[in-house]
C-alpha cells in the first residue's frame, strides 16, 4: 500500500546518542523558523507552493532524553502513518531513523532506502552504544527493515565498514563517484535520509562531524530531484546549531527540506 497523504513535519529532538558534539536537540525548531523566514518565498524549485494550506501538515516537536527511545519514536511515527500522512521528520541526530524505519516497514515490505551522508553509519557498535547516530543503518539492515539502501556522497569509509556494507548489500556511491543521477532510479517505496554532513561544510558548517570534501547545495538538490519512486517517508538530521555561522546552516537546512517537501508532493 502506498500512502499518498499529505506530508506531516514532526520533530525529534534528540541528540543523546551522538558521539562527538551535542547540539541537533535544539535543530528542528531552528529550522522551522528558517522555513518560514521572509526573506524567500514559499515555492519549490519544482513549482510546488508551499504556502497553500493544507499541502503539508505539522505535528510539532517531541524531546526526547532517553537514549533507548526506540518504542517512543516507533510509536509516534506509527501515529501519523495511521493519519495516512507521509512523515518528514527533523532531527536531531541520525539515531532517529532506525525507530523511524520499523514504524515504516509495518507498511511497506519493500522499501528503498536513498541515504545521503558523509558517513556509512554502519557499525555494529559505537563506543559500546548499539543505538549510536554512527549505528542505525546496520540496526536497520540487519532487521531487514529495508529491500535495498544506496548511499550517496559517502567519503569516509573504513575496513569495518566496507565489511559491513558487502554483508547487507549496500549500494555505496562515494563523493568521488558523483554525481550519479541514474542510480537513484527506484521502484516501489522510497525513504530518503539526509544528514546535512553529506554537504561540503563550506556549505554547511553547521553539523558536528565537518568533513571536507562534500557536495554543494547544488548538487544535493539535483540528486533529490533526479529519485525516482513513491517517497513514503524522509527525515532531516545532523543540524546542529552550535556549529553554526550566522544561522547558514539553518537556512540551507530549510532549503532542503523544501526541496525534499516538493519532491514528495508532486510523485
Ligand atoms: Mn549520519
Ligand atoms: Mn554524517
Amino acid at each position: 500500500m502506498t500512502d499518498v497523504g499529505a506530508p506531516i513535519l514532526f520533530g525529534l529532538c534528540t541528540d543523546v546518542n551522538s558521539s562527538y558534539l551535542r547540539g541537533p536537540a535544539d535543530g528542528p525548531p531552528k529550522i522551522r523558523e528558517a522555513l518560514r523566514c521572509d526573506a524567500s518565498n514559499h515555492w519549490t524549485e519544482t513549482g510546488v507552493d508551499l504556502g497553500v494550506p493544507g499541502i503539508y501538515e505539522d505535528a510539532g516537536d517531541q524531546e526526547i532524553r532517553e537514549r533507548d527511545a526506540v518504542a517512543v519514536i516507533e510509536t509516534k511515527v506509527g501515529e501519523l502513518l495511521q493519519r495516512r500522512n507521509r512523515p518528514l521528520l527533523l532531527g536531531g541526530d541520525h539515531s532517529i531513523t532506525f525507530p523511524i524505519l520499523k514504524a515504516l516497514a509495518q507498511r511497506h515490505s519493500d522499501l528503498t532506502i536513498v541515504h545521503f551522508d558523509a558517513h556509512p553509519d554502519l557499525y555494529d557498535e559505537f563506543e559500546g552504544n548499539r543505538l549510536s547516530h554512527a549505528c542505525p543503518f546496520a540496526r536497520i539492515m540487519e532487521s531487514g527493515l529495508a529491500k535495498r539502501l544506496v548511499q550517496v556522497g559517502i567519503r569516509t569509509i573504513n575496513r569495518h565498514q566496507r565489511e559491513q556494507a558487502n554483508k547487507f548489500g549496500v549500494e555505496v556511491i562515494e563523493a568521488r563517484s558523483l554525481p550519479a543521477y541514474d542510480r537513484l532510479k527506484c521502484s516501489g517505496p522510497v525513504y530518503i535520509s539526509f544528514d546535512l554532513d553529506v554537504l561540503d561544510p563550506a556549505f554547511a558548517p553547521g553539523v558536528s562531524h565537518r568533513e571536507p570534501g562534500g557536495m554543494s547545495v547544488r548538487e544535493a538538490i539535483a540528486h533529490l530531484h533526479a529519485i525516482e519512486g513513491a517517497i513514503v517517508g524522509a527525515d532531516l538530521v545532523e543540524y546542529n546549531p552550535v556549529q553554526d555561522i550566522s544561522g547558514l546552516t539553518a537556512t540551507v537546512a530549510a532549503k532542503i527540506l523544501k526541496e525534499m517537501l516538493g519532491t514528495m508532493i508532486t510523485v
